[in-house]
């Protein structure tokens, strides 16, 4: 037997309809629920034992029939030392910690935008690899000026929570990163704006003379595979367990890095990589990342205030 937490978190305050459907489901699965705490009216914890003849994965998936059909995120993790004992946090960048995705505001900046996203296409029906999907997007850009990101900095919009969450994980003792499939400027410029403590992304080469782009991509291209062992670098450099970490993201490049941390979150992704992430979460705000890690609303609001 594990303990095991089950998180409940909406965009309302939690229906009677929502919660019974979860008591529900554990009751059909002779499963019973040895206490309940409110984290706030929008989200609450079930705390349960899981007997190892029923795996997670099990759960998992008649929970996520459940969330489907009642509009509700139920986080299932091991009720253990690791859930509040987070000791870095990575973060996807686009569409995650920002709500827009760069590569499409650079196209619309250089009007390449129809080129663009039929490589996107191409990349999302499997036909190329997200290697050759970003030295193909990049390739447009030449002769782009340099000052490309300069001028972006003003259209970036964080997503809402993201402060607050990064404040309070920051407070906690938390290392935080982000780890992007985009490009470095911006990727640096949220980590100063974030108090990150690190920033990777792809880093686009720049003219003899400073002012232009060339089109090219220099060095390792961070995609799922590099995510995943920057994670694991930047644990290793601050000795840090692997159980310790936990890894957000909305894209399928997001995955690896997910299952790599003790925790994963699918954040407001697509149905697809909600269903294969260890845990999802569809909310306007990141602070509700907050909720997953067991922090009432109360002890959010005193981490907040000073
Ligand atoms: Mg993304």
């Amino acid at each position: 037997m594990v303990n095991y937490v089950a998180t409940l978190i909406s965009k309302a305050p939690i229906l009677e309809e929502q919660r019974q459907a979860w008591r529900d489901l554990l009751a059909k699965l002779q499963l019973s629920i040895s206490h309940n705490k409110k984290l706030s009216d929008r989200a609450e914890d079930f705390f349960f034992d899981l007997p190892e003849s029923l795996g997670l994965e099990a759960l998992r998936t008649e929970v996520n029939t459940v969330c489907n059909e009642k509009t509700i995120d139920i986080a299932l993790q091991p009720n253990d030392r690791y859930r509040r004992g987070k000791r870095l946090v990575v973060f996807d960048m686009d569409s995650t910690l920002i709500q827009q995705e760069v590569i499409d505001m650079i196209a619309a900046y250089a009007d390449v935008e129809d080129q663009v996203s039929s490589i996107t296409s191409l990349a999302m029906n499997g036909l190329i690899d997200f290697n050759e999907s970003l030295r193909r997007r990049a390739s447009l850009l030449e002769g782009v000026p340099s000052t490309v990101f300069e001028s972006l900095k003003s259209q970036i919009r964080l997503t809402p929570g993201a402060h607050e969450l990064c404040k309070v994980l920051k407070k906690e003792g938390c290392q935080l990163a982000v780890l992007s499939g985009g490009f470095i400027p911006l990727a640096n410029w949220i980590k100063s704006k974030l108090g990150l403590d690190y920033a990777f992304a792809n880093q686009l080469e720049v003219s003899e003379d400073g002012t232009a782009l060339t089109g090219k991509v220099l060095g390792d291209i961070v995609n799922a595979e590099r995510k995943a062992h920057l994670l694991r670098h930047i644990a290793e450099m601050g000795n840090i367990e692997l159980a310790e970490s936990m890894a957000v993201g909305d894209g399928a490049n997001d995955l690896k890095m997910m299952d790599t941390a003790g925790y994963g979150v699918a954040f407001n992704a697509k149905p697809i990589v909600q269903e294969k992430a260890p845990a999802r979460l569809n909310a306007v705000s990141l602070q509700d990342m907050l909720y997953i890690l067991g922090y009432s609303l109360d002890e959010q609001n005193a981490l907040l205030e000073n």
